[in-house]
């Protein structure tokens, strides 16, 4: 998926969550702006394509080592919702382009190079003069589906993990 989408799409899905009423726009911007900066991978031709930050590493252990911290640090709730937000939008986008078009992602970079993709079609018969069977759900569709989905339901619960996150800390520390 391009650049651009990457970057409006996790927005728009979390507004239409209304988490903007709860945290400050500012933070759904920066998690926004930082998302799409993955895709430098797409642009720098070193042969790293999708593998040098869209892996798990990256996009989903850093930003859930980040949100742990700042539950450590007793950062306020919106710098909580912040890092929440920004391991939504990065795990999101890594899971969207599994789905996209193209090599798919390097998951487990730099510790294999394999590339992952998830790619099918569910064809039916039509009575068409041009084709002989139609795609009725593809791997893209489905995928950008999940997609809004993980994006949205966290979103909506923003404040319910926050404080599920900060329970659990207690308890373990007990
Ligand atoms: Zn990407």
């Amino acid at each position: 998926m391009d650049t651009l989408f990457h970057f409006l799409f996790p927005i728009i899905a979390a507004l239409a969550s209304r988490v903007h009423l709860r945290h400050p726009l500012r933070s759904i911007l920066l998690a926004g702006i930082i998302t799409v900066l993955i895709d430098v991978d797409h642009f720098v031709g070193i042969g790293l394509e999708r593998a040098l930050f869209h892996n798990i590493f990256v996009t989903f252990l850093i930003p859930a080592v980040l949100l742990i911290l700042s539950f450590r640090f007793r950062t306020s709730k919106y710098v909580k919702g912040f890092f929440v937000l920004l391991l939504i939008f990065l795990s999101s986008h890594l899971f969207l382009d599994l789905f996209t078009e193209g090599p798919g992602v390097a998951l487990l970079f730099p510790f294999d190079t394999t590339y992952y993709a998830v790619n099918f079609c569910l064809n039916v018969p039509v009575t068409s003069q041009f084709v002989t069977e139609a795609c009725m759900a593809s791997s893209f569709g489905v995928g950008l589906f999940l997609f809004f989905v993980i994006i949205v339901l966290p979103c909506y619960y923003i404040d319910e993990i926050i404080e599920h996150i900060g329970k659990s800390r207690k308890k373990a520390k007990r």
